[in-house]
Formats: structure tokens, C-alpha cells, sequence
């Protein structure tokens, strides 16, 4: 098997990428990656009348370079048809002189859901290929989104397990209805009686716990993580660069070979990431822009060279972007230095011990030659989605404003011409009470009612998976201590499964 990957941190640390996907994260806490990506290339030329899943398939032979073609073809299609609402999967809209991507037209509503779909379906892919048999069991603590999106995303696949932490009282209502309604026999949930951060130290605890670990390997029981740094998340959202790319041809909007910008509400790097090796894949891009809210640790990384975490974690209106550890960076900063492990070694040891690191003058030029840091903050987010409504009728939500106003900003100050797209992360709708408040003034009506209510007014419709959820039935209404994760996570290690529906 090719040995493709390798930890960022240590170049001997080597695996395939099936191993990769199983394994996550590599022994020493470095992130995989491949050494050779960028002598790996899309032809540009052969994009044009392609289906996104087509170009999905292209993108995932290329990155997961040991799984078969029938394989590939095969996850692909269990992951996204008939899931989408979009025929299209990643539909492109014109909204004034730049194009939106919208990315939420999947099971949650929203963009993790491109990620989360295929996930299940490699990693059983890379079960069997690596010949192991027994149940992989999903760990997941979320803030919100991952969550929701991971339930849906392994609902009734065979072979797993998915069991979701959350904080009590730490998530919106309508995350919190999402994931207390979710079906599928194979899926867990839990409210913890504690904030986000102890909930996520729990089932790092848990994965950590090797007594506990080997007690499930021995009943065939294996643990696994739906993190996004795992390259079974960022491989897929590589596809809808392409794609974007090849309906902007399509539209006549450029013509091949010709450079595009794209702008990113970012959080963990993930998304903005995947970018960045579509342009190493041959994808002509100009510059990624990097949009950040309050917490704008990025937008002064890239402007100044410096990744200082030491600050206050500010609670936004895009609460998926409030982060101050964009893990996938690691990534980028192995490629920004010439692929030196060493180097990137260093840099994660400065910024566990002290908080921050600064890189060279020579990395953060190379950095900023292809990204533009920008950042916008709560005001300037909801003029943004009044003003983008009322100037095109176009309506957008809390995180995918921030990336739109980054973009107009950018604009002003490089007077770049360049076409741009907005990468759309969520509908609206998931975030509703922002974005009606942006539009219309404060409101004590419930989250439900202004859903319908920013519909009537809009005329956009609610997506079915959000409309629905109050009328659906509550299946998971457990609650329970950090200290009793570890029993919930056997008594769903017992459960046992009929016969699933999806094969
Ligand atoms: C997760 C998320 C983001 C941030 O994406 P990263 O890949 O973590 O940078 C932005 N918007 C929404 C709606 C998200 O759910």
C-alpha cells in the first residue's frame, strides 16, 4: 500500500490513506499530509459538463490514493444522492457582481454536512481494507453543528455507532431540537451538565483512556473521531472548488485558466484549507480570503506573522467561527515552510506552552501571497445582511456576511477585479433570530415562529429538515455528569442494532 501521508511533525511517521482516515490524528499530535500533493493535478480542461459527483470522485482518487475507483465511485454516491436538497449538491448563485456558493443544502443546513455525508461511508470503506472487522463507535462533543451533521451523516450506515455529547443549555434551540429528534437506531445523544470545553476534555479523556479503549477492542469495539482535521473531512470539500469553478465556465463568467478569488468564513481553517490545495491540484485561484469575526486571531496572523491564542474568546452572531485554535493551520504551515516538520514541531510546542508563535519573514511572504486576512464584526455582519438583502433579494446568513462584507473590503483596498465567490456556509434559516433582527429590529418571538415569520417576509423557504423539527418526535432526552460520559458510551456500545436499511 502507497504510504502516501506523513505526520507534519515527524516525516518517518508515514501511513496510507485508508490508515489516515481510521486513524485521524497521527501518534506524536501531528496532523497527516502528503508530501507530493502538489505534483498531483486536475485537469481544468476536463471539468466542464462534469456532475459534482464526478468531480467529487476525480478530487477523492487523487487524495485517497489507495482506495479503488469502484470504491470511491461507490462512497460517493451513498453519500450524496437523494441527501441534498440541491440537485446540484453545491449550487452557484449570482448575487450583485460576485457568486455564491451555497454549501447547505445537505441533511443539516449546514456546509459540514459535504464533509460529514461521505465521512461514514470512507471510513467503513477503509475498515475493510484494512481488514478489520467490528463496530466503529463515533465520539463526537459539539458546540453545535458537528454534532447534528455527524448524527445525520452515520444515521443507520452499517458498522457504526454515532454517540454526541453536548453542553446542557450550551447550544440554540433549534441545534438543541435537531439533535434530540435525530432517528436512526445507530445514534446516540447525550446532554452533559456542563460547558463546551469539559464536554470536549471528556471524550478526549475517553480516547486517551487506554484501559477503557482496550476493553472495547476486546469485544470488537473501536473508537473514532469525526474531527475536522481528519482528512476524510477536508478531502471532500477540495470538490466544491472545482465545482464552483466549473459552473463560473459554464456562466461565462471566466474563461479556463483564468484566476478566481474565493472568501471564507473561517473557524478551524478547514473550509479556507481545502482551498488552498485546489489551487496545489492546478485550480487557478488569485487569493483565498480569510474572513474572521471578533475573534480575528487569523486576520492578525496573516497580517503580521504572529498566532498569539492568548486572548478572550468572544461570543458572536456566527458562533461557528468563535475559535482560537484553527487546528488545520498545522497544515498549511507545513507546506508555508518548505515541508520542514521540524519547524512545525516547534511552532505547536511554542503555542501549547506559551500561546503563540511567530513564523519567518520568508513564510509569512509566501502567506500572504496567497491569503487576505480580513475581519468583521457584528455591526457591519447584519448591515451586511440588510444591505446584500435589500440591494439583490438575496438572503444570507450571519457567518456567510461576514465572508461577503471581507470580501467587499478587500475590494476597496487592492481594487482587485478579479471574479469572486462567497463560500455560503449555512441557510439562514439555521440561524434565524440573527438574521431577522439584522432585517427587522429586535423581536421577543420564539425561534420557531420567527422562522416562519422571516419566510413570509422573505418569501425564501425554510428547508424541510428545519420546518419539520418541532413536530417531530423527542428520542434522545438523556441527560448526564462529565463522569458518566464513560458508562453512556458503553450502555451504546451494547445496544444492539437490527438489521440497518442502508448498506
Ligand atoms: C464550521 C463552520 C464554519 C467554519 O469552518 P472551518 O472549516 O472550521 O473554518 C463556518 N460557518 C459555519 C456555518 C460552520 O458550521
Amino acid at each position: 500500500m502507497a504510504q502516501s501521508y506523513e505526520s507534519t511533525r515527524n516525516f518517518e511517521l508515514k501511513a496510507a490513506a485508508s490508515e489516515v482516515v481510521l486513524k485521524g490524528i497521527a501518534d506524536d499530535g501531528g496532523l497527516f499530509v502528503m508530501r507530493d500533493l502538489g505534483e498531483r493535478k486536475v485537469t481544468i480542461n476536463s471539468l466542464p459538463g462534469k456532475t459534482y459527483m464526478e468531480i467529487a470522485e476525480i478530487v477523492l482518487s487523487i487524495l485517497l490514493d489507495d482506495f479503488s475507483k469502484d470504491k470511491i465511485k461507490e462512497c460517493v454516491r451513498k453519500a450524496y444522492t437523494d441527501k441534498f436538497s440541491a440537485k446540484e449538491i453545491t449550487p452557484v448563485a449570482k448575487v450583485g457582481e460576485n457568486y455564491v456558493t451555497e454549501l447547505f443544502h445537505g441533511p443539516t443546513s449546514a456546509f459540514k454536512d459535504v464533509a460529514l455525508s461521505i465521512l461514514p461511508h470512507l471510513m467503513t470503506a477503509s475498515y475493510d481494507m484494512n481488514k478489520m472487522t467490528g463496530e466503529i463507535i463515533i465520539l463526537t462533543a459539539t458546540s453545535g453543528d458537528t454534532g447534528k451533521a455527524a448524527l445525520e451523516g452515520f444515521k443507520d450506515v452499517k458498522g457504526t455507532k454515532v454517540v454526541v455529547f453536548y453542553p446542557e443549555g450550551g447550544v440554540s434551540k433549534v441545534q438543541e431540537v435537531q439533535m434530540s429528534t435525530q432517528e436512526g437506531e445507530n445514534t446516540f445523544v447525550c446532554a452533559i451538565k456542563c460547558n463546551f470545553d469539559d464536554a470536549q476534555t471528556g471524550v478526549k479523556n475517553i480516547f486517551t483512556n487506554e484501559k477503557f479503549n482496550k476493553e472495547m477492542a476486546a469485544r470488537n469495539k473501536f473508537l473514532s473521531s469525526a474531527n475536522s482535521i481528519n482528512i476524510g473531512r477536508l478531502v471532500p470539500q477540495i470538490a466544491y472548488y472545482f465545482y464552483t469553478y466549473k459552473k463560473l465556465i459554464e456562466k461565462e463568467a471566466v474563461k479556463i485558466g483564468d484566476k478566481v478569488n474565493f472568501a471564507v468564513p473561517t473557524g478551524n481553517f478547514g473550509n479556507i484549507l481545502a482551498g488552498y490545495y485546489a489551487k496545489m491540484l492546478g485550480l487557478p485561484i488569485n487569493k483565498l480570503i480569510c474572513a474572521s469575526n471578533e475573534n480575528n486571531v487569523l486576520y492578525d496572523f496573516i497580517n503580521t506573522g504572529v498566532y498569539n491564542k492568548n486572548r478572550e474568546l468572544h461570543r458572536t452572531i456566527s458562533p461557528s467561527m468563535d475559535i482560537l485554535v484553527s487546528s488545520n493551520l498545522e497544515r498549511l504551515l507545513y507546506y508555508l515552510s518548505g515541508k520542514d516538520n521540524e519547524r512545525v514541531k516547534d511552532y505547536m510546542e511554542k503555542l501549547n506552552t506559551g500561546g503563540q508563535y511567530e513564523i519567518t519573514d520568508e513564510m509569512a511572504e509566501k502567506l500572504r501571497e496567497d491569503f487576505y486576512g480580513g475581519c468583521v464584526y457584528k455591526e457591519d455582519a447584519q448591515q451586511t445582511i440588510k444591505k446584500v438583502y435589500e440591494e439583490y433579494g438575496y438572503l444570507i446568513d450571519t457567518h456567510t456576511a461576514v465572508a461577503y462584507k471581507t470580501l467587499e473590503d478587500y475590494k476597496i483596498n487592492t481594487k482587485d477585479e478579479t471574479v469572486s465567490v462567497v463560500l455560503s456556509t449555512a441557510s439562514p434559516f439555521k440561524f434565524a433570530r440573527s438574521v431577522y433582527e439584522s432585517l427587522y429590529g429586535r423581536t421577543n418571538v420564539d425561534e420557531f415562529a420567527l422562522m416562519e415569520e422571516l419566510s413570509q417576509k422573505t418569501k425564501v423557504s425554510i428547508p424541510d429538515n428545519l420546518k419539520y423539527i418541532k413536530n417531530k418526535k423527542i428520542r434522545h432526552s438523556e441527560v448526564c455528569t462529565v463522569n458518566e460520559m464513560e458508562s453512556f458510551v458503553v450502555k451504546a456500545s451494547n445496544e444492539l442494532i437490527n438489521e440497518v436499511k442502508n448498506d
